[in-house]
């Protein structure tokens, strides 16, 4: 079939717009929006029929008010649905956006039938034509750029409520925290009591620990970005009662459906440090996008710890237990601490080097520069033979961790 029967087929259906017409063969030329390909096609159609004396098809292309039967006439209104568009974007802050349309039932099926006439080949759906003709505009009217692939915000065209509803894409900011006291958990920690609902134990907060990094963080963010939530995403993490010291450790915070996109991070880094009075410290805070949240995930980071440990050996043995350690894989069953919350796995993870930084009689500060993942208290004491090798199996004495400190991480 000719491209001008099927377009007399289209035809015969009923009234059809310019837009509707033209789309069913918008992948066949390029630089022509689709009404001026519906209307092309009219026009050779309107010539041929004058030619052939085809008065019943003259008659429907002379026709041209009413109602097109595919899309009642939803093309006339694009100016006003771009209105629409960026009034509800009104409130927000944004370099780029998207326009995404919900197709009510009867549209759908109204598409479907002049498929099931024309074909899917050459045709376009409605959605995409509308989604680009109010994206245009709205790019016209405000300046900003249409972004298919990474929107900050998506318009929702919502045809059968007649209104335009809006995703907004999370912010993110790349930065790394150092933990100068002990006692803070790196994100919330629900009550153990309660589970977060508030109890006598918790003092009606819901939380095992008062502060956290994360919550030292979020209304700083929370207010620099006019956001409704933040999450909290960090490389790893360490234990409550160890500092994080050093470079700090690497995180990302995003922000949940922010009006405000341009922060100025100086004002903001120096918002959170100064009200953390020195309980915590975040540092070179920088804009990211999503993708850096995953890496920092499966970022196998190597650590250094420093830790003070309790033994009861002589200066000469726990070198030599030190030196055996350095370079060296350690096997670690999952430790007893943390085997109600995890699996038990066996892993691997070695030592890079140690060093005795300090001996005194039952005490000692190590400095232990290792793979990410390793239970590093465990590797002082063993966990009952859980960790092999450990330096207390190597005294032969008891040993264990008394305060630990993450001075680098990366
Ligand atoms: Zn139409
Ligand atoms: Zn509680």
């Amino acid at each position: 079939m000719t491209i001008l029967d099927t377009a007399r087929k289209i035809l015969n259906e009923g009234l059809i717009c310019d837009h509707c017409l033209g789309r069913q063969f918008a992948k066949l030329s390029t630089g022509l929006s689709n009404d001026q390909r519906g209307k092309a096609l009219k026009l050779v159609l309107a010539m041929e029929a004058g030619a052939q004396k085809d008065e019943t098809l003259q008659e429907k292309l002379a026709k041209s008010a009413g109602k097109c039967w595919v899309c009642n006439n939803l093309f006339e209104h694009l100016d006003s649905w771009a209105q629409k568009t960026i009034t509800a974007l009104s409130d927000y802050e944004y370099e780029n956006f998207l326009v995404g349309t919900k197709v009510t039932g009867l549209l759908a099926e109204n598409e479907e039938i002049v498929w099931a006439e024309s074909g899917t080949t050459f045709a376009e759906p409605l959605k995409t034509e509308l989604n680009r003709e109010v994206g245009k505009r709205v790019e016209k009217l405000t300046g900003k750029r249409a972004n298919l692939k990474k929107p900050q915000i998506v318009a929702l065209l919502d045809l059968e409520n007649d209104n335009v509803g809006l995703e907004v894409n999370s912010l993110y900011i790349y930065g790394r925290y150092r933990k100068l006291v002990r006692g803070i958990p790196q994100t919330r920690w629900p009550c153990r009591e309660c589970g977060g609902k508030g109890c006598e134990r918790c003092g009606n907060t819901g939380k095992m620990y008062q502060e956290s990094v994360d919550e030292l963080i979020k209304p700083h963010l929370i207010t620099a970005a006019r956001c409704e939530d933040t999450a909290f995403h960090g490389a790893g993490r360490e234990d409550i009662d160890a500092l994080m010291l050093g470079e700090g450790r690497p995180f990302v915070v995003e922000a949940k459906k922010p009006h405000i996109r341009k922060i100025d991070l100086d004002t903001l880094e120096s918002g959170i440090n100064n009200k953390a009075e020195g309980k915590i410290e975040v540092l070179g805070l920088k804009f990211v996008e999503s993708e850096t949240v995953e890496q920092l995930k499966s970022m196998k980071a190597n650590k250094v710890y420093r830790l003070k440990i309790e033994h009861s050996t002589t200066e000469e043995k726990l070198k030599s237990s030190l030196d055996i350690i350095s370079g060296t894989l350690i096997k670690q069953n999952t430790p007893t601490r943390v085997l109600h919350r995890r699996a038990n796995l066996e892993r691997v993870r070695k030592v890079h080097s140690t060093e005795l930084e300090s001996f005194d009689t039952n005490t000692a500060v190590l400095v232990i520069d290792c793979e990410g993942g390793l239970y590093v208290k465990e590797l002082v004491s063993g966990d009952n033979g859980r960790t092999v090798p450990s330096v207390a199996a190597l005294l032969g004495c008891g040993a264990k961790v008394i305060e630990l400190e993450v001075i680098k991480v990366g």
